[in-house]
């Protein structure tokens, strides 16, 4: 038995959004009575007998026994992170690539098949083609497409993956279908929802069985750290932890101290960013040098109706693509002022990327078009500075195309 606080974690669903980041999940006595969690920087933990030892084994004694296994400053993310996201459980991760793969690899295994959602992280894309290695394939299909979903489901199918909203496009996958679809063909379904915190939606509320997030974005919040994290019920969790405890995929108590410290203000962020982003995706509707805007807010939207029905909020990333070439657009996102020319997003600081030239460089042209990456796409991740500060600088770059 290991000591883990994140599988009483759902005490409190019934409070408000800041109130759980900043008390969801912790315990109230802390270490030395210590208002913050402490940060538990050690290696391994001491046994004062081999018969405590033994006890511990036999599950008849809680305590730690070595890093990889677990930590008392991680348990206390996880715990978070649990209460956050309306889980029974949750593991921490090095990144949230760490934390997708492991899920994945301790979930399947060769002659089994996935389906994946398209417009799907670039890398998560990349590890399902990976799988192919292991005898495992993949097949994607369009978002929330449910006569391609029907038509790609094998009997050999066992997992479905989707994101919600996607990156760049901002699809939101339709929860109230696929979950009872998935249901009927014994798939699992898998969100990654690092696009909508768990402030915005919480997909195990509608039958999903696994939330994976990049912590590195929202939760953590300050552009600072590289975590990730799976939520579910305690059993598959738990399974998914003894495979990590192998493959040694875990963070550390450093990391696991600052995502706590970074979700403390997680709600108030994300109002900040969920406003100003939508304050931002209009004036860029209404601008004559912007083409199109993709945000789940706006009703031009393909899935706002999802998105209205499904989020409390639609997130601080809005992509939308400028009235010119690739070398007005480039130009007018060096123009750009306040946000940092840098990938990631949902940090404290606005960060800009076109990704045309940036995650997608490596694609052919026509490969890159057929999954909408124009020349013209920007993607825009609004931080928590003042939004008409924001809009100005739009202004005076957008002048310039
Ligand atoms: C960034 C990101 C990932 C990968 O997370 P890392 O922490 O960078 O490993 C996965 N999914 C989505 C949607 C992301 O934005």
């Amino acid at each position: 038995m290991s000591l883990s606080q994140g599988d009483s974690a759902m005490q409190d669903n019934q409070r408000g959004d800041s109130t759980q980041s900043v008390h969801g999940g912790e315990q109230r006595q802390k270490f030395a009575n210590s208002v913050t969690e402490p940060i538990a920087q050690t290696a391994t933990y001491v046994f004062d007998s081999l018969s405590e030892f033994e006890e511990y084994k036999q599950g008849k004694r809680a305590h730690f026994e070595y890093g990889r296994y677990g930590n008392p400053t991680v348990s206390a993310a996880e715990s978070k992170l649990a209460a956050l996201d309306h889980a029974e459980s949750a593991l921490l991760f090095s990144s949230g690539m760490s934390a997708i793969t492991t899920v994945m690899l301790a979930m399947l295994r060769s002659g089994q098949h996935i389906i994946i959602m398209e417009d799907c992280y670039r890398r998560t894309v990349q590890f399902c083609d990976l799988l192919g290695k292991f005898g495992i394939e993949s097949t994607r299909v369009p978002p929330s497409d449910l006569a391609a979903l029907e038509q790609a489901v094998r009997p050999e199918t066992r997992l479905l993956l989707a994101e919600s909203p996607t990156n760049p496009h901002l699809h939101v996958a339709d929860l109230e279908k696929i979950v009872p679809f998935a249901k009927e063909h014994r798939l699992r379904v898998l969100i990654d929802s690092t696009f909508a915190t768990p402030i915005n939606q919480c997909p195990l509320d509608y039958g999903v069985d696994l939330v994976v997030h990049s912590c590195t974005k929202y939760l953590g919040g300050h552009n600072d750290l590289m975590a990730g994290s799976v939520c579910g019920k305690a059993g598959i969790v738990s399974a998914i932890k003894e495979f990590r405890d192998v493959v040694g995929t875990n963070s550390d108590p450093n990391t696991a101290w600052l995502l706590i410290r970074g979700i403390k203000t997680l709600a108030l962020r994300m109002q900040q960013q969920n406003t100003s982003a939508q304050t931002i995706a209009e004036y860029l509707e209404g601008h004559d040098k912007v083409q199109r805007v993709f945000y789940p807010g706006l009703a031009s939207h393909p899935d706002h109706a999802i998105a209205k029905a499904q989020m409390k909020g639609f997130g601080g990333v809005v992509s939308f693509e400028i009235d010119g070439d690739r070398e007005r657009t480039r130009q007018f996102v060096e123009a750009l002022q306040i946000p940092y020319l840098a990938p990631s997003l949902g940090g404290a600081e606005t960060l800009v990327s076109h990704p045309a030239t940036v995650s997608y460089s490596d694609l052919s042209e026509e490969d890159r078009l057929a999954i909408g990456i124009t020349d013209q796409l920007v993607r825009y991740s609004v931080g928590i500075e003042d939004c008409a500060d924001l809009i100005a600088d739009f202004d005076q770059a957008l002048a310039g195309v």
